[in-house]
């Protein structure tokens, strides 16, 4: 995961590792270098250039120059900075409701049928949650099907209705039906587009209206980097969700959609996928993630 950028902030931050004396000139290049190992990363330039200029300002703040280990104090400034970026504590999801309805949104492809599979596996294993799955995508039988499968190698139920077609009220009765056979939870997969488009964006934000989750999950692949995070921009225009689910982090991705989402939209990571399987599935941390940027 991010080997590329770890590997350029190692190089990066080596001379204040190693160095015996460390000047103002080392601080500043340093600073320089970890600018660019985040623009390689695909973080946006205005969220690299406040990365390191917040860093710096914490760096003179604590007069580094002049404390016994400034090499070591500066890669802690840089994580905790990498840490607070990407959300500073962990974030969970809200299952206060009975059942509590979570809606999960996002484009075709981004992984959400995947996501809404080991969500309910994840729930599941808690014990104490009896999940139910509602298949809303009413374009794709595909996508019906694939729900299907996915819930049938989990062990939780599927609630789809393939003569209707309209995703809102499968939902509501999805939820009916959630209440009816004791499911605490209910996880509405919805039907997602190529692009934004006013046509999902609308039936996305009725399904919202009518249904009222306790959470609302926009799904996203990482390997769309900036792409990625324009796109939770326009779905958080529309749709204010509580968090991002970010997907296909075991793949090459470069960093940058993990990096700066938070602090585009304002909306926490919460989970990330990191594979195809069911239990792929990992609770977002940003400090455990800083650390493994950092290596
Ligand atoms: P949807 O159209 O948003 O419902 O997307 P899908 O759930 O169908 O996922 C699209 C593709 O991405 C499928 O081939 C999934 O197996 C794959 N996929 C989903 N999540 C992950 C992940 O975390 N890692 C990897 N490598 N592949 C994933």
């Amino acid at each position: 995961m991010f080997d590329n950028l770890s590997e350029k902030l190692d190089k990066a931050l080596h001379v204040l590792k190693g160095h015996g004396q460390i000047t103002e000139i080392n601080v500043a290049e340093t600073l320089k270098e970890v600018r660019r190992a985040l623009l390689d990363a695909d973080v946006n330039f205005k969220i690299a250039k406040d990365f390191t200029n917040s860093v710096k300002e914490k760096a003179l703040g604590q007069n580094v120059l002049t404390t016994l280990q400034p090499g070591q104090l500066m890669v802690k400034l840089v994580k905790d900075e990498l840490t607070e970026l990407m959300g500073g504590d962990a974030e969970g999801i809200n299952l206060s409701g009975n059942p509590s309805v979570i809606l999960m949104s996002g484009l075709q492809g981004s992984g959400k049928t995947t996501f809404s599979g080991k969500l309910a596996n994840y729930l599941k294993n808690k014990k104490t949650k009896k999940p139910l799955l509602v298949a809303c995508d009413v374009y794709r039988p595909a996508a019906i099907d694939q729900l299907h499968v996915v819930g049938e190698q989990i062990g939780v139920e599927v609630y789809s209705d393939r003569d209707n077609n309209d995703p809102v009220a499968i939902a509501k009765a999805g939820i009916q039906h959630a209440r009816a056979n004791g499911h605490n939870v209910v996880i509405v997969d919805t039907a997602g587009r190529l692009a934004v488009d006013e046509e999902m964006m609308a039936e996305i934000s009725d399904i919202h209206k009518a249904v009222t989750p306790e959470e609302t999950l926009f799904v996203v692949d990482a390997m769309t980097g900036q792409d990625a995070v324009n796109t939770a921009k326009a779905f958080n225009d529309r749709l204010d969700f509580d968090g991002v689910i970010l997907t296909k982090l075991d793949g090459d991705t470069r960093g940058g959609a993990a990096i700066s989402i938070k602090s585009v939209v304002n909306k926490p990571i919460k989970f990330i996928g990191t594979g195809e399987k069911m239990d792929a599935i990992d609770v977002f941390y940003p400090s455990r993630m800083a650390d493994r940027i950092l290596g």
